[in-house]
């Protein structure tokens, strides 16, 4: 079977703050929607293309329709007065670098460097940091290409949102192939390489060979998987069919099952609508054709996915196209947090709603889970020990090995958002990792000086 010639091709066409009005779907809505895109725009990212705008959007239900709040800014993503600030200065005809100035002065207080991301992930080898890869945990490095940078659409709740916004030029991304072949080196440990972004599908299949090419042939270290971060089969799934190298990527991938790597396309997917198109549907039946396998993750968000009924159908949509639910995230205390965060309390109530109502086939998924300065912490539940509330917390993954699977116990309180809201419960001064990871970071700020 033929799966991509079922479906009609369609050519990419992305839309940003600077082409909306070639969006035909926006002209029928009050222009005040307009506006809201020009203005917060300014100051965080904002991109779209034809087949979310045309395939995946509901039009009759604005603005709350998941996927336009997934995509499309929207104006309560800034604060009332930042909002106004930019409104008047486009108002007034001010030069693009005033609003640029000003939109910076915005996003730095929109705590853009979340859980110790530069200061403390980005590793050293031989006297020289490595910009382009990140290695927080034993077994997994994060890569980073520089061609893979972008997305086809992007998430109005990303937390790497200032790449985006050239606040955080390319840090990230600057990352030799060859670097990391001598890290892989001299790692024994990582056994995972999680190739990421942006989205690094959004490169050429020839781009994306450069970088595979010499990591199958080398096999640097103890390199088993070659995971793909990636929301491509979500915001654009004729990336695995009929673009011009659909077939190349297809064999790419092909190759590397062939080579005897594990392949796992980490695919992103915010809403069940995003696999119940033609489309997605055939990318995902093609990615499994050679071999790969898909797992599916994705943060809970207010205005998005903030209901049991939509993780349960989607994780149900996952299982029955042969992928595997793998995580539920929190969102990042970063960025339009406020617009989009779900309580800790509500995230763990969401969570068991609807891991519920699914067979064990879609319990492999884990969550609610916070990708934290310390490491991956789950909300595994809330109980009642003596006469203290508390959330029972478990590390899933840990910047320090020895954290991991450890259940810890932070006092229950139904507003906090994010870890560092929490308080110890039990009348503890700090929490058990506390300690040692200030000692961590003590030891990268001396690299830092000396560096
Ligand atoms: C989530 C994550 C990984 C991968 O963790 P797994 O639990 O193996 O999927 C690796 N590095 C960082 C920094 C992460 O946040
Ligand atoms: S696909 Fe990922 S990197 Fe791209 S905008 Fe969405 S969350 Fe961010």
């Amino acid at each position: 079977m033929n799966d991509q010639q079922k479906i009609a091709s369609k050519r990419y066409q992305p839309y940003n703050n600077k082409n909306i009005s070639k969006i035909q779907a926006l002209e029928g809505l009050p222009s005040s929607y307009k506006e809201e895109i020009d203005v917060v725009s300014r100051v965080l990212p904002f991109r779209t293309n034809n087949y979310v705008v045309d395939e995946l959007i509901d039009w009759d239900n604005i603005p709350n329709d998941p996927i336009f709040q997934l995509t499309f800014p929207q104006r309560k993503m800034l604060k009332w007065r930042d909002y106004e600030m930019i409104r008047t200065q486009i108002q007034q005809g001010a030069s693009e670098n005033e609003i640029i100035k000003k939109a910076q002065m915005i996003q730095k207080k929109m705590n853009p460097h979340p859980a110790g991301q530069i200061s403390m992930n980005v590793p050293e080898f031989r006297g020289k940091r490595l910009n382009g890869i990140q290695h927080k945990y034993d077994e997994t490095v994060l890569f980073f290409p520089t061609q893979g940078q972008t997305c086809h659409a992007y998430c109005t709740y990303c937390f790497r949102w200032p790449q985006f916004v050239g606040l955080e030029e390319l840090k990230f991304s600057s990352a030799s192939i060859n670097e990391l072949i001598l890290y892989l080196d001299s790692h024994p440990e990582v056994t995972d390489v999680l190739i990421t972004g942006g989205d690094p599908l959004f490169m050429s299949a020839n781009v994306l060979e450069k970088y595979i090419e010499p990591l199958i042939r080398k096999r640097p270290g103890n390199i088993s998987t070659i995971r793909f971060g990636t929301k491509v089969p979500a915001y654009w799934p004729y990336r695995f069919l009929t673009d011009n190298d659909s077939d190349k990527l297809i064999r790419l991938f092909g190759k590397i099952v062939d080579s005897g790597f594990h392949l796992s396309i980490m695919s992103h997917f915010s809403h069940y609508r995003e696999l119940e198109t033609d489309p997605a549907r055939h990318a995902i039946r093609r990615i499994l054709s050679t071999g790969a396998v898909v797992r599916c993750q994705a943060p809970l968000i207010r205005h998005i996915n903030d209901h049991s009924y939509i993780w349960t159908r989607m994780w149900k949509n996952q299982v029955a196209l042969g992928a595997i639910p793998y995580y539920m995230f929190v969102e990042r205390n970063t960025g339009p947090k406020d617009y989009f965060s779900v309580s800790l309390a509500d995230a763990y109530m969401i969570f068991k709603n609807a891991y519920k109502r699914v067979s064990g086939l879609s319990r492999t998924v884990r969550g609610p889970s916070m990708s934290s300065t310390p490491g991956k912490i789950l909300i595994d539940g809330v109980t009642t020990i003596g006469n203290e509330k508390v959330f029972v917390l478990k590390f899933i993954q840990g910047r320090d090995s020895s954290w991991v699977n450890k259940i810890f116990f932070a006092k229950y309180d139904e507003h906090s958002g994010w870890l560092d809201d929490l308080k110890p419960a039990f009348g503890a001064k700090q929490f058990f990792f506390e300690d040692r990871l200030a000692e961590m970071k003590a030891e990268k700020e001396l690299f830092e000086d000396a560096s």
